[in-house]
């Protein structure tokens, strides 16, 4: 078989199975799979801990009747990651002299539900059709982007296409969490290495799912201020003018505010300094994402708070190193506290709590180009790269040598939200593209 006969075996397999496709996200939406480590809604029952492994036993019979062999492990005691390996004619991946290998990657985990009675059916695990739309948790994020991939290897099976490169298909646990070593990388000590990598993230915002070869990288700081304690009705004699002010009382809050102030004007710089062509300008951010401001750690509005936290996302370019970038904050930070008598004395402790390196495959790298080929060729219009609006586990596969895209069904707008949902038009179209990429990457047998 040729690769034009291939593919074309292969897309009248997945127009075939439309409905089996569909049925298995629903399956997959209807076991919660929240990651157990996600703050989650009090008195909804989903983080069992376990959950991640009960989703994937749905997407083992897929990937077992797609010809994988099925390798399931846990790298956290409770949390078992799922990869199916398609062997090739010529196995291994070209370092070890075979042809080339590819690894469709995703996460099984999802963020939690919040308060389901924000959901419009009460349930965010119904799996529930609407308007060509399948409704719940992880539709977007990124059951769809698992059953696409799964059902793309299931139809080369269905049509009778071998490849010659090894089709390597993953499932993993803690994404949403930061777990790498849980999930991805676990994946990657285990031996399951491949020469590119797809991550179906959701990168479809309008239409079709875009390409995504790099992404901002993301990193957090907690900043603790200090004031002192004061009764708070004698707030005018603390902040005005003639009154006994920071000798007597100092409003953590209030230099928190000041704080967030001049981070939001240094914010307004990056909006006109920090470019980067495959993102939208103002795509750089420092975003205040928790205040709590508190008396001894007591919420209390009749006493001054003595202590404030603010917690800190920032994303940055891709081409930006992490030290340079918390370098320029942690000045920024040092030349305000020196314009202030109380934080030149007391300045704020900073901890950088959490990290995730960017990632940045080239736009020109044979993976890029061949993802951009076949989006045009079977979904008839182009795609252009451009930078994927959140991080994800790509960045783990470039941190160890393999390239990687990020491409998938679902939007990043509806992540992380109540009715979550996802377009059945794109969850076709990503298998379809995902099947030509493989009969082009890892050739035919
Ligand atoms: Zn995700």
């Amino acid at each position: 078989m040729d690769e034009r006969a291939a593919l074309r075996a292969t897309v009248v397999a997945i127009d075939a199975h439309q409905d089996a496709i569909v049925a298995t996200l629903r399956d997959l939406i209807r076991v919660p799979s929240v990651n157990p480590n996600y703050p989650h809604f009090d008195g909804v029952p989903t983080s069992t801990g376990t959950g991640e492994s009960a989703a994937n036993e749905v997407l083992r019979p897929v990937y077992t009747a797609a010809g994988c062999q099925v390798d399931v492990f846990e790298a956290v005691a409770g949390r078992a990651n799922l990869v199916g390996v398609r062997r090739g004619s010529q196995p291994g991946g070209t370092r070890a002299g075979g042809a080339r290998s590819l690894i469709l990657n995703g996460h099984v985990d999802t963020v939690a539900p919040g308060d389901p009675a924000n959901w419009a059916s009460g349930d965010p695990f119904d799996g529930r059709l609407e308007d060509g739309r399948v409704v719940g948790l992880g539709a977007s994020d990124m059951k769809s982007g698992l059953v696409a991939a799964a059902w793309a290897a299931r139809a080369l099976e269905i049509a009778g296409v071998g490849l010659r490169g090894d089709l390597i298909l993953e499932s993993v646990v803690g994404e949403e969490m930061m777990e790498h070593e849980a999930g991805t990388t676990a994946t990657i000590r285990r031996g399951h290495v491949a020469d590119a990598v797809i991550v179906a993230e959701p990168t479809a915002v309008n239409g079709a799912p875009a390409l995504a070869p790099c992404s901002g990288g993301g990193t957090v700081f907690q900043l603790t201020i200090e004031g002192l304690a004061a009764h708070s009705c004698a707030r005018g004699n603390h902040i005005w003018p003639g009154g006994t002010g920071g000798r007597h009382a100092v409003n953590a809050i209030d230099k928190a505010f000041d704080i967030a102030a001049g981070l939001r004007r240094l914010e307004a710089t990056w909006y006109e300094t920090r470019r980067h062509p495959l993102f939208p300008q103002g795509h750089f951010t420092i975003g205040p994402d928790t205040i709590s401001g508190t008396l001894h750690g007591q919420t209390l509005s009749w006493a001054v708070a003595n202590e404030c936290r603010l917690e800190y996302l920032v994303m940055y370019e891709p081409t930006r190193s992490q030290a340079d970038v918390r370098a320029e904050i942690e000045r920024e930070l040092a030349s305000m506290y020196d314009a202030d008598p109380w934080l030149r004395e007391h300045p704020p402790a900073i901890a950088w709590t959490h990290t995730w390196p960017p990632y940045d495959t080239p736009v020109d790298h044979p993976i890029t180009r061949t993802v951009q080929d076949r989006h045009r060729s079977v979904l008839g219009a182009a795609v252009e790269p451009q930078g994927f609006a959140a991080v994800d586990d790509a960045t783990y596969f470039q941190a160890a040598g393999i390239p990687a895209v990020s491409y998938g069904p679902g939007s990043i707008l509806t992540c992380h939200c109540f009715d979550e949902s996802v377009s059945i038009e794109q969850v076709l179209a990503a298998t379809r593209v995902y099947a030509a990429a493989a009969i082009e990457w890892c050739g035919v047998a």
